[in-house]
C-alpha cells in the first residue's frame, strides 16, 4: 500500500475549471458548500406524512443468524450536513417536518410490512438533529418501537451525545447507532466536506461504545481523488480503523454520482465508480478478519456492472457474502481473462 503522501491528490487535474471565475481554480477552493449546492439536479417530491421507502430483507447478525429487518427511508428536512458525494438530500423536505409526521411515517410503515426482530430508520441524515426528527415525537416513536430487539439509525458523529443516550433510555430494544466514517485517508476525508476529522468519529464511538450503544460505520469505496487501486487499499484500510476502534459492523459503499458535484468530478477525471471486482475484493477482505460483520451496500448495483454475462451473478455472489460473511468461489467468466 502506498503511503498517503505518495498519493496523486495534487496533480494538475487538482484545479478545476470554474467558468464563473473564467479560469482554472485550485480545488480545495472550488469545493464549498456553494459549489456543491450550486451542482444539485432538482429534488425528488416528497410527502412529510409518509415514508420515501420501506421494505423487509434479511441481514446476517453478530450471532451469526439471518434475521428479518424492516428498512424504512424517513422524510425529514434535509441533512444541514454538505457532504460532496452525498445524494440523500434529494428525498427530503426544505423545512422541519410537523411535529407527528414522523411517527406517522413508522406506523404507516409497520402497518404494510411483515414483522421483523430489527428495524432501521434511516432519515437521510442526523436522527438526533432537532430540525430532522422533532424531538416531540422522539417518546411516542420508542414506544412504537417496542417490539423491536435492535433500532438501528444514522448520525454524523458530531451530533451523538446527550440526546442520543436519553433516546436509548427510553427504548426497549438495543440501539444501534450507523455513522460516516467514509474513508481514513485524512486529505481525502477533509476534502469531502464533512466536516469531520478521524477524531471526532473516534470520539463519538469511544462514547458510544462507553453507553453500551453498537456502532456501525459507512465506508466509501473509492471516494473521488483516489484510483482504482488506492480505493480499494483505502476501504480495507477503513474497515481495519474501524474494527480496532470498537465498531461492531462495516457497510462498504460503492461511491456513486447522482448529486451533480460528483459529476463535474468526473468530468475532470477526479472520480470515477470503483469496479465490481474491487467491491468483491473489499468485501472478502473485510469478512475474512472475522473481527465484526461486513456488508456491501447493493443499491444500483447493476450501474457498476462492466460484463453483463457476469455482473448479476457476481452480485448474487455478493448477496451471498453479505448473510453468509464467507466467501463462495470467484465467478467464471470469459472477461476475466481479458487484460
Ligand atoms: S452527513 Fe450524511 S446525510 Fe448529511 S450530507 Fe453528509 S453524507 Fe449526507
Ligand atoms: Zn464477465
Amino acid at each position: 500500500m502506498k503511503d498517503e503522501e505518495e498519493l496523486p491528490l495534487f496533480h494538475p487535474s487538482s484545479f478545476i475549471l470554474h467558468p464563473s471565475k473564467k479560469g482554472f481554480v485550485p480545488l480545495l477552493e472550488l469545493i464549498t458548500d456553494r459549489w456543491i449546492l450550486d451542482q444539485r439536479p432538482p429534488k425528488e417530491r416528497v410527502e412529510p406524512w409518509r415514508p420515501h421507502a420501506f421494505f423487509v430483507e434479511p441481514e446476517r447478525t453478530r450471532q451469526g443468524t439471518v434475521e428479518d429487518v424492516a428498512t424504512l427511508f424517513l422524510v425529514n428536512r434535509e441533512c444541514p450536513f454538505r457532504c460532496l458525494m452525498c445524494d440523500l438530500w434529494k428525498h427530503t423536505t426544505d423545512t422541519r417536518v410537523p411535529d407527528g409526521a414522523v411517527v406517522a411515517q413508522v406506523q404507516w410503515a409497520l402497518e404494510r410490512l411483515p414483522s421483523a426482530r430489527h428495524i432501521k430508520l434511516y432519515n437521510a441524515g442526523n436522527f438526533f438533529d432537532a430540525q430532522a426528527i422533532p424531538p416531540a415525537d422522539l417518546p411516542r416513536l420508542a414506544d412504537l418501537l417496542s417490539p423491536f430487539q435492535t433500532v438501528i439509525i444514522e448520525c454524523h458523529p458530531l451530533l451523538v451525545g446527550k440526546r442520543c443516550l436519553d433516546f436509548q433510555k427510553s427504548l426497549r430494544p438495543a440501539l444501534q447507532v450507523a455513522m460516516g466514517l467514509e474513508t481514513v485517508h485524512p486529505q481525502v476525508l477533509s476534502r469531502l466536506n464533512k466536516r469531520m476529522t478521524l477524531g471526532d468519529f473516534e470520539r463519538a464511538v469511544r462514547f458510544l461504545r462507553e453507553h453500551g450503544i453498537d456502532v456501525r460505520a459507512f465506508i466509501l469505496l473509492r471516494p473521488p481523488f483516489l484510483n482504482e487501486e488506492e480505493g480499494v487499499a483505502w476501504a480495507k484500510r477503513s474497515i481495519e480503523y474501524a474494527f480496532d476502534l470498537g465498531v461492531g459492523c462495516c457497510t462498504v459503499i460503492p461511491t456513486r454520482a447522482g448529486n451533480g458535484a460528483m459529476e463535474r468530478l468526473q468530468e475532470q477525471g477526479l472520480f470515477s465508480p470503483p469496479r465490481l471486482d474491487s467491491l468483491e475484493e473489499v468485501l472478502e477482505f473485510g469478512v475474512g478478519l472475522g473481527i465484526g460483520q461486513v456488508f456491501a451496500d447493493l443499491w444500483d448495483i447493476e450501474k457498476i456492472f462492466a460484463c453483463s454475462r457476469c455482473g448479476p451473478a457476481r452480485a448474487e455472489r455478493l448477496r451471498t457474502m453479505n448473510l453468509m460473511q464467507s466467501a463462495p468461489p470467484p465467478v467464471p467468466c470469459e472477461c476475466r481473462k481479458q487484460p
